[in-house]
């Protein structure tokens, strides 16, 4: 079995900018981690890997060349391998581009049985990079996976939805995107961290992945961002004293009946 994890790089805190003229992130080099939920999935897929002993773990990022970091983590915690789509062609993709780039790269990277995403990055946060990758690949997805099981070449998947768990069978290749419930990541050992800085990583640009430059990156990116702002929030508070509840609920429905809430 080939299990390909997507990994992702995202800034190590919640405080990403926007450029607002040109409404893109602007990410720096210093402070970029694993996405967390991307850590799950590598574990996940290193997990089944250790049930399965012919199987192998290929972690695939798509980012700058500092990206690099996150596949070396992702081989650290158990992965065989990772590669990297990096180039100026790739920059600036929406996730129409970043999903065509990826699936391309598990094209090549085929035959793949299992593909490991996390349900969402902590950057973007759109959910949507994992579902388009399947679509590409005419793979069948499953969504907030909490539970993975193996059995006779089925795979048994428990998933989140509003009101408890749904389970799910099914048949590889499929893509799964997981949730933090799915496991605990352990870091890794400091030899496997010092193994994993040796480990190459191959670079491939579109020309490996037989995709032309206007299908990807900003160019093949049909997503505009019209505008980019904090959402202010105003609050008016108005107090009212312990003998004046009448008044404070007449007002409080005046309020709403204005606002028409109620
Ligand atoms: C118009 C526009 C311009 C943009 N310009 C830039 C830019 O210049 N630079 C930039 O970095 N971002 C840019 N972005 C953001 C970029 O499109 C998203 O970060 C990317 O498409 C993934 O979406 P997401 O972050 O919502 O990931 P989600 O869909 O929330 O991620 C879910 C999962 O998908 C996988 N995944 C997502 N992205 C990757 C990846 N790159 N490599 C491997 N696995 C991945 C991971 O497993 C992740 O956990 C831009 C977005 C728009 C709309």
């Amino acid at each position: 079995m080939h299990i390909v994890v997507l990994v992702k790089q995202v800034p190590a805190t919640d405080n990403v900018r926007l450029d607002p003229e040109k409404g893109i992130m602007i990410r720096g080099a210093k402070d970029n981690i694993i996405n967390p939920l991307d850590e799950n999935a590598v574990a996940e897929a290193v997990r089944i890997k250790a049930l399965l002993p012919e199987a192998t773990v290929t972690a695939l990022a798509m980012g700058p060349e500092a990206a690099r970091e996150v596949l070396r983590e992702a081989a650290a915690r158990g992965a065989d391998r990772g590669v990297l789509l990096s180039g100026r062609a790739y920059a600036g993709a929406d996730t129409i581009a970043t999903s065509r780039a990826l699936a391309a790269a598990i094209k090549k990277l085929s035959p793949v049985d299992l593909v490991l995403a996390g349900e969402r990055a902590t950057d973007g946060e759109t959910g949507q990079t994992g579902p388009m990758v399947a679509a590409r690949l005419d793979m069948p997805v499953v969504t907030y996976v909490r539970k993975v099981d193996w059995q006779d070449g089925v795979l048994q998947v428990e998933r989140i939805v509003e009101d408890g768990y749904e389970q799910v069978e099914v048949t590889p290749p499929a893509l799964l995107t997981v949730v933090k419930d799915i496991n605990k990541p352990r870091p890794p050992s400091l030899k496997r961290r010092l193994k994993a800085l040796k480990m190459e990583v191959p670079v491939w640009g579109p020309e490996d992945l037989a995709l032309a430059a206007n299908e990807l990156g900003l160019k093949g990116s049909p997503t505009r961002v019209v505008k980019v702002f904090s959402p202010r929030l105003v609050r008016q508070t108005r107090m009212f004293g312990e003998n004046e509840t009448t008044s404070a609920i007449d007002e409080l429905l005046r309020q709403l009946t204005a606002r028409n809430v109620v």
